[in-house]
């Protein structure tokens, strides 16, 4: 199964994306995670990457298309993967096509995940995050444990540098600037679906599974 989760910040792709990896056995592609784990070792892409995500502006194409192309052709992914967080721009659409041809991958399959903007304001401005595993929390629902280690893993839950009120702003701009249109690339290529993301996360899972079975 070769998915993509498409939508706004904060619409719950990762949240959904863990669900379906452990569900179906196959990895979960974030970008936003790569590019994480790039800035806090400080490679040369973190240093690159960094100040542009601070400003809540995207990577260019060129170096994410790059780790996709990377990262997908590794053996993991042989029996399919979840792409949360990319395709962010017409460019990085148009080269995961190429990227598909070439590997001879199956056609992906586009799930929207749809959220009223206010809503998702108010959740990034709340959530935190495990800084080793990504796992989010948030207080309504999934609240962080008092000593901000994360169950899962051990490692530290933070609040992410760019979920901050201007910055989210400034992401959601973004994504109605760039990124909305790839939707329309995938009505026209691929399986499309859009789902409503403002339920609560376990039926949010159930809409997505009976897209995909
Ligand atoms: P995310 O974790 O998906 O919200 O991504 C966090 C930040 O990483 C974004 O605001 C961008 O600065 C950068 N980023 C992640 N994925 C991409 C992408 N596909 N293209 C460009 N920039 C990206």
């Amino acid at each position: 199964m070769y998915l993509i989760l498409f939508g706004a910040p904060g619409v719950g792709k990762g949240t959904q994306a863990k669900l379906i990896s452990a569900d179906y056995h196959i990895p979960q592609i974030s970008t936003g995670d790569m590019l994480r784990e790039a800035v806090g070792k400080q490679t040369e892409l973190g240093k690159k990457a960094q100040a542009i995500m601070e400003r809540g502006e995207l990577v260019p194409d060129d170096i994410i298309l790059g780790i996709i192309k990377n990262r997908i052709s590794q053996e993991d992914c042989k029996n399919g993967l979840i792409l949360d967080g990319f395709p962010r721009t017409i460019p990085q659409a148009e080269g995961l096509s190429k990227l598909t041809e070439a590997l001879q991958l199956p056609a992906f399959t586009c799930i929207e995940i749809t959220v009223p903007e206010a809503v998702i304001i108010k959740r990034l401005t709340s959530r935190k995050v495990c800084e080793k595993c990504g796992m989010d929390f948030n207080p309504v629902t999934n609240p962080a444990p008092a000593d901000h280690i994360c169950p899962k893993c051990g490692g530290r839950i933070v609040t992410r540098q760019d979920d901050n009120e201007e910055t989210i702003r400034k992401r959601l701009k973004v994504y109605h600037d760039q990124t909305a249109q790839v939707k329309d690339y995938y009505k026209q290529h691929d399986h499309f679906y859009s789902i409503d993301g403002n339920k609560d996360v376990e039926a949010v899972y159930q809409e997505i599974k009976s897209i995909l079975n």
